[in-house]
């Protein structure tokens, strides 16, 4: 009997434990929020070293990253785009997202504030200056002049820890912006002295900005991590990221997606017409005819077909790139199975899927473009992605010029990697300057071939192929398409 009163009142008393374990539980931590919600929401930055769209959709490092959580996690991604750094802190703030992946530095005073991963990218800090003025090569030189930095960075907080280390006349402004492109320019149209900025964001955009030159690292190392918000148990959620940084490390995929977004790789080939020539003699006599049989089917010109063909995959059919883009056409898996594509690496299969690809953008844009700006607007498409080229036409037209001529949207296409442009546009960030010279490319390959054509039936003339392509013949042949 006194046993059983005795336990009575704790079976009671185990129960009431349980239940507000249980109950505790409902509310749980942040690992089993995510589950519980069935996604994962990442607060990021809109810009070329994080997330923006290319043509096959989605990409970015960070994207790339927070995807991988989200599998791992066995829930669906939702990425929250910010346009600028205190954005996404006031974000984390709220509780409004699950963790900021952003291309965030490692820094005392977000330490203090938010628990936060371990570190996946290393890169230094630098003093970006331009060509032709004086290069400042250690701190007392940034004294007494006019720096830019983006508000709420990294490089604001080492700026006043330099101040406040006795480092007086150190004058900065801090630019609202998601990425260093409005820095950059300011530096390079001398409304700056110096812009401090990432490596890696430095390293991107650099091609941007030819005249920019790195004056020197400033400090250390830092590194990028991902921060979760302040409030909240995120300790097993940190765990689990730590865990897939780890994996990745050892793996050698976090080096791949390192090279991926951040190395030099552009997608686009500058292959010179030397090598061009060599290929039409070694590599095109094994894929002519195919390539003009299909090129008829789709009632284009095989010299266009067989350009694109070679600017997207140098005509190897098992072409492959690191994004698992394949085939003589380069298509995405989705893009080839919406194509009735089976076959990526069957040529024949392949230049189908992309002729028929083209045909159908060419008949979605605006029924205003003409051939041949309408042929050269359906390949930038192909490039960039149709949201892409619109964003370029509406801030044409927004800036006096004709949306539906090639000449003028080519000239706006680059301005979408820049972020005042891309701010204020639909789709974001884009590398704009891509889809320019993947047509520059084709119509130069496209020349050389019908010229090659009809040099086949008549004599050559004296003069070098590459300066010898007629205008006259160029236009005519290409309103046939
Ligand atoms: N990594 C920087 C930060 O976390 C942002 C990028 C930059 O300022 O270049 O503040």
């Amino acid at each position: 009997m006194r046993i059983k009163a005795i336990q009575a009142p704790l079976a009671t008393a185990a129960a009431l434990f349980l239940l507000l374990l249980l109950g505790g539980c409902q509310q749980g931590d942040s690992l089993d929020q995510v589950r519980a919600e069935g996604e994962l929401r990442v607060v990021t930055r809109n810009s070329p070293t994080t997330y923006y769209q290319d043509r096959n959709g989605p990409t970015g490092f960070e994207y790339a990253l927070a995807s991988l959580l989200a599998r791992d996690l066995g829930v669906e991604l939702r990425i929250e785009p910010e346009f600028s750094l205190d954005a996404i802190f006031r974000k984390l703030r709220r509780s409004e997202a699950h963790l900021a992946a952003a291309g965030l530095t490692l820094t005392a005073q977000r330490m203090n504030e938010f628990p936060h991963s371990q570190p996946y990218y290393q890169f230094s800090p630098q003093v970006i200056y331009v060509a032709g003025t004086a290069r400042p090569r250690e701190l007392a030189d940034l004294t007494d002049k006019d720096i830019v930095v983006l508000a709420g960075s990294s490089h604001a907080e080492s700026l006043y820890a330099l101040q406040q280390g006795g480092l007086d006349n150190l004058a900065w402004r801090e630019v609202e912006e998601p990425d260093s492109t409005g820095l950059l320019e300011m530096v390079a149209t001398r409304q700056a002295h110096f812009a401090l900025t990432d490596s890696n964001e430095f390293e991107v955009q650099q091609g941007l900005y030819p005249r920019l030159r790195v004056a020197f690292d400033l400090g250390d190392e830092q590194q990028l991590v991902w921060f979760l918000p302040p409030d909240g148990d995120n300790h097993r959620l940190i765990q689990r990221i730590n865990a897939l940084f780890s994996r990745l490390e050892d793996s050698g995929e976090m080096k791949k997606l390192r090279e991926l977004h951040f190395g030099h790789a552009t997608g686009v080939s500058r292959m010179g017409s030397h090598t061009f020539s060599r290929n039409v003699n070694s590599k095109l006599p094994r894929f002519r005819e195919l390539i003009r049989q299909v090129a008829s089917e789709y009632q284009m010109d095989w010299e266009l077909l067989a350009a694109i063909s070679y600017q997207e995959s140098h005509w190897n059919p098992l072409a492959t790139s690191p994004t698992g883009v394949r085939g003589m056409m380069m298509l995405t898996l989705p893009t080839a199975r919406e194509l009735g594509v089976e076959n990526r690496l069957d040529p024949g299969q392949s230049l189908r899927g992309g002729a028929r690809y083209l045909k159908n953008i060419k008949r979605r844009l605006p029924s205003d473009i003409t051939d041949p700006d309408l042929t050269w607007f359906a390949m930038a498409a192909y490039n960039v992605g149709m949201g892409h080229l619109e964003d370029a036409r509406v801030i044409t037209q927004r800036q006096g010029g004709d949306p539906d001529l090639w000449a003028d949207v080519k000239k706006r296409l680059p301005l979408l990697q820049q972020s005042k442009y891309y701010q204020n546009t639909r789709y974001g960030y884009a590398r704009g300057s891509e889809p320019v010279t993947y047509v520059q490319n084709i119509r130069h390959y496209y020349n050389v071939l019908q010229w090659e054509g009809i040099s086949q039936n008549k004599p050559r003339p004296p003069v070098n192929t590459d300066d010898y392509l007629p205008t006259a013949i160029r236009s005519s042949r290409l309103s046939a398409l």
